[in-house]
């Protein structure tokens, strides 16, 4: 099965890739990683890469498309981080058109605002080590201080409420034409996910094995 999982950020995306991945046997296939690899295989392609993110600059579309044909698997797969833009949807239908393959479902985790709100305004990082807790899911044994280095906990800007619904926003201007083209394709999964994850996974996993 191929699938595309789709979704703001703090939708959850990664956790339900990874449930989808052991449930189905999938690849999981992470745009940001791959673009890692790439760069530290040092491949040609690696080293175009590297070349944008040393100036700071946007990998092109192009670049990233290849990228990307070069990873994707033919038969299952579980595709995240991609695409983010119409431009990178159409990049992505090309890809699979030379392969004679088509996506079988676009899953689109939908979640609101508030529910974002709460989920990343609760994350803490660690200022020494990176480390990232949150105070509900995963809390630190120590109030306010890093389990495995003892470092003081902070809250990224990032995670702010007021950043987090300037990211949606962005987020939502770019995903409607996006939304709409799988929903056009008849491709369209959209699953509420403002559920518990486990639920969210459990509405997926049902739609998935009736189709
Ligand atoms: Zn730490």
């Amino acid at each position: 099965v191929k699938l595309v999982l789709f979704g703001a950020p703090g939708c959850g995306k990664g956790t339900q890739a990874k449930e989808l991945k052991d449930k189905y046997q999938l690849d999981i296939i992470s745009l940001g990683d791959i673009l890692r690899q790439e760069v530290q295989k040092k491949s040609e392609l690696g080293q175009q890469v590297q070349g944008y993110m040393a100036k700071g600059a946007l990998v092109p579309d192009e670049i990233v498309a290849k990228v990307l044909e070069v990873n994707l698997a033919d038969d299952n797969f579980v595709l995240e981080g991609y695409p983010r833009t119409y431009e990178q949807a159409l990049h992505l239908d090309k890809i699979l058109k030379k392969r004679n393959l088509d996506l079988d479902y676009f899953i689109y985790l939908d979640v609101s605002a508030q529910t974002v709100v709460n989920r990343l305004q609760l994350r803490r990082v660690c200022r020494k080590c990176g480390a990232i807790f949150h105070l509900k899911n995963m809390p630190p044994k120590v109030e306010d201080r890093c389990d495995y280095c003892s470092g003081e906990l902070m809250q990224r800007d990032d995670d702010k409420p007021q950043v987090i619904r300037q990211r949606l926003e962005v987020f939502n201007k770019q995903s409607n034409p996006i939304v709409d083209f799988y929903k056009d394709k008849g491709k369209l999964f959209a699953v509420d996910a403002n559920a518990e994850k486990d639920e969210v996974f459990a509405r997926i996993v049902r739609y998935l094995d009736k189709e």
